[in-house]
């Protein structure tokens, strides 16, 4: 039983189907080559699974007979690092998910399953003939090889050896067996480093001499990281105050220490200038893009690329903030009050969050950087969490652009019918067309109002699946729904009460494409840019290029536009209905409705002209908007601050969404009801109920949904209370519950 006695135990978390580290035994052997990452085959019930080595802690009381042996060691280099390990364990407690689901958002999926990156063979002369070997005059095809590698410096790879000497790879076997050539493998790495994110019309970087303010703010960051361990600091400047300019000092700071550094921005294809930026900054640097559209070869190598410490900058979208960088030391959150942030799929966490407690755990610096900052972050500056620095005036102190409010009413009495651009609006444009200088016109949403509603009845076209309006498609004629792509002919007639003058023009971006070329010059070169483009990864960039170079002079769009573009020649601003984001059933609406205002409005006059901004609305007395006007992000701030601790709202407490879905209908309203009962009867202490309701869209692909909230001031005990209840709560099979911590989207 020596054998036996050798054996140590280690903690594995499988990967498939099971959510927490299980003991299995190995050798000494094999156990001192592992390291805490490495990845093993494991028998988990009668499967064979991979597993993460978790932990060489020994579990004393297990007993012994009943544990199972790793079966074999797919990779000892670990497929994790030691700080991804422990923030997958922190996210899958505070957002209520499994672990794995968390590996999986931290590992590419070939990683997972052992695949090593692919490598291809490269063949050398060994100068040096330590063997004292030769060949024979008559191998003509051995010395052709032999005469074709000693023209080669460096070494090149087998496949190209045998194409241009027209040998076999036997040949090549048979010098590498006799000690003539040496032979090596290189990694071949797909990463996107091609220049697609280059810009033509941004090629020249004049040198930038940062202003006081900016100086001001790196002055304060050098002093954070020269403290070495964790901070979270707020960048709040104004549109165009040059805050990328001053994380890009905190960048060359680090990196000069030799850490690396996550720059987050709230969509790849958006920031197609700071990537650009980044790359023609750090140029001797391997500067890795992580965005959603590479290839899994491509992530694969990009992966490779940081864990491995070949590249010490990534930028990327949300599930960047899980790139396995090794000794980061700088986190960027780049327009940090984004929703697009927050992920609306298990696991279900908010990046920005995510990035500060990452920063925690590996003694980092976190920068957030926003022209109008979220309310929790500007909460934690409050407290004394976050430290913050300001930039207040615009860069070479141009001036904000103007704002005017034009009064929607008014205009609606004017005209019979209700008006799409208002008549200040259009004159705006007009006059910018005369001038040549362009123009944004922004739009809320994408089909806003091109649904199909009846002007005799006001009956309107519904999805069958999902209880929510249909939107009209002229290109096509039919009738499409946004959440589970059901789609119909469009009707010719009424179906309530048969009247033909059905109204099927609205305020979609395509709407508003085609009046604004019925209002200005024929010469006039308009663009669209709305979801549909966006799938297009290609066009959408060329249209922000084209428009960029001055090849566009009006740009409608939806709210992608208003995210961090710049756009030097643009002088007018229109935003076609402020309202919306007010009118959603949405405790963060004004919110919404004041930080796209600011955002929108700081699209104007980034170049040598003042800009102007037209803001249509039914509304203006609205202080959000009377806010957003003035440019008052303090006076917002008290404002929106009270009411929000008023209700007891975020940020002064966590929200969390407890949603029930089902295909009965039913079965989900009653278990729903049953589960609030029982919280309402059993919960103690700092939580507070709301619901249960049928979620505002209560069908989605045939599935009905209910929802409940829970206000509380620590997520963990919330859960913890919860969790209890749930784990004896006997839910029916048919109907699911999905926790979402921190909730966001609440449709
Ligand atoms: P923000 O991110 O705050 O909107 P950016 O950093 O993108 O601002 O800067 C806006 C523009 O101003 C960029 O074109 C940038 O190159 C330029 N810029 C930034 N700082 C300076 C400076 N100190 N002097 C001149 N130009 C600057
Ligand atoms: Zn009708
Ligand atoms: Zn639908």
């Amino acid at each position: 039983m020596k054998v036996h006695d050798k054996n140590c135990q280690i903690q594995v978390q499988p990967l498939g189907g099971f959510d927490q580290p299980l003991t299995y035994v190995t050798d000494q052997k094999t156990i001192s080559s592992l390291k805490l990452g490495s990845l093993v085959r494991i028998p988990l019930g009668k499967r064979k699974v991979a597993g993460i080595v978790w932990s060489f802690d020994q579990h004393e009381k297990t007993d012994k007979f009943k544990i199972r042996r790793v079966l074999s060691v797919i990779q000892f280099t670990p497929v994790i690092t030691k700080d991804l390990m422990e923030l997958a364990s922190w996210t899958s407690k505070y957002y209520a998910c499994s672990r794995e689901s968390c590996l999986e958002a931290m590992i590419p999926t070939p990683i997972r399953e052992g695949m090593q990156a692919k490598s291809r063979r490269l063949l050398s002369l060994d100068r040096s003939n330590s063997n004292q070997v030769s060949v024979s005059s008559r191998a003509t095809a051995q010395l052709k090889v032999i005469k074709f590698l000693s023209e080669r410096k460096s070494p090149i790879s087998a496949t190209e050896v045998i194409k241009h000497t027209s040998t076999s790879p036997n040949t090549i076997s048979s010098l590498v067996k006799k000690g003539l050539i040496l032979e090596s493998s290189e990694i071949i790495d797909r990463t996107a480093y091609d220049d697609e994110f280059m810009d033509s019309a941004d090629q020249v970087e004049h040198s930038i001499t940062l202003n006081t303010e900016q100086l001001k703010a790196v002055k304060e960051i050098k002093k954070d990281l020269s403290e070495k361990s964790f901070k979270t600091r707020l960048i709040h400047g104004v549109t165009g105050s040059g805050k990328t300019e001053v994380y890009f000092e905190a960048m060359e700071n680090v990196l000069k220490q030799g850490g690396s550094v996550l720059f987050l921005v709230p969509e790849v294809s958006l920031a197609p200038q700071t990537v650009s930026r980044l790359r023609k900054r750090f140029s001797s640097e391997k500067v890795v893009v992580w965005h959603s559209h590479l290839s899994s070869g491509e992530r694969v190598d990009a992966w490779k690329s940081l864990i491995t410490g070949n590249s010490r900058i990534v930028v990327g979208a949300r599930s960047a903030i899980f790139a396995p960088l090794s000794k980061l030391r700088l986190i960027i959150v780049d327009e940090e009050h984004e929703s697009a942030y927050k992920q609306e799929d298990t696991p279900r966490y908010h990046a920005r969050d995510i990035a500060v407690v990452r920063a925690k755990h590996t003694d980092s610096l976190c920068l957030l950087g926003s022209a109008t900052p979220s309310l929790e972050s500007i909460n934690n500056v409050r407290k004394g969490k976050y430290g913050i620095s300001h930039l207040r005036n615009r860069v070479d102190n141009r001036e904000l652009p103007l704002i005017h409010l034009v009064d929607m009413r008014r205009e609606a009495e004017k005209n019979r019918t209700l008006p799409i651009l208002s008549q200040s609006l259009i004159e705006a444009l007009r006059e910018r067309c005369a001038n040549r200088e362009q123009s944004i016109l922004f739009l809320n949403r994408r089909g806003f109002n091109t649904t199909m509603l009846c002007p005799d009845c006001g009956h309107v076209e519904t999805c069958k699946n999902c209880s929510i309006a249909l939107t009209y498609h002229k290109t096509d004629g039919y009738l499409k729904c946004h959440l589970c792509g059901y789609r119909k002919p469009a009707p010719r007639q009424c179906k309530e009460c048969k009247s033909f003058d059905l109204n099927r023009r609205g305020h979609g971006t395509q709407r508003i494409e085609d009046l604004v070329a019925e209002l200005l010059p024929k010469r006039t070169r308009i663009r669209r840019v709305d979801a549909d483009i966006m799938t297009k990864k290609n066009l959408f960039r060329e249209i922000l290029s084209d428009f960029r170079q001055g090849k566009i002079d009006v740009l409608v769009g939806t709210q992608m536009i208003a995210k961090g573009l710049d756009f030097p020649k643009v002088t007018l601003v229109g935003v076609i209905d402020a309202d919306l984001p007010l009118r959603m059933e949405d405790f963060r609406a004004s919110e919404r409705a004041f930080q796209l205002l600011v955002q929108v409005s700081g699209r104007a006059g980034r170049g040598n002209r003042t800009g102007e901004v037209y803001v249509q609305t039914y509304a203006p007395h609205t202080p959000s908007i009377q806010y957003a006007r003035k440019a008052d992000f303090e006076g917002f701030v008290e404002e929106e601050m009270e009411m929000r601790q008023e209700f007891n709202y975020p940020p002064y407490r966590h929200l969390i969404r407890h949603l029930f879905r089902s295909r009965s209908e039913a079965k989900v309203e009653f278990y729903t009801n049953m589960w609030a009962s029982l919280v309402n009867k059993n919960i103690v202490g700092n939580i507070t109920i709301k619901g249960p309701a049928p979620a505002p869209i209560e069908k989605i692909k045939g599935y009905y949904r209910h929802h409940l909230f829970y206000f509380t001031a620590s997520v963990k005990k919330a859960l913890d209370e919860l969790g209890k209840l749930r784990r004896n709560f006997p839910l029916d099979p048919d109907v699911h519950d999905i926790l979402d911590v921190d909730s966001y989207q609440i449709s």
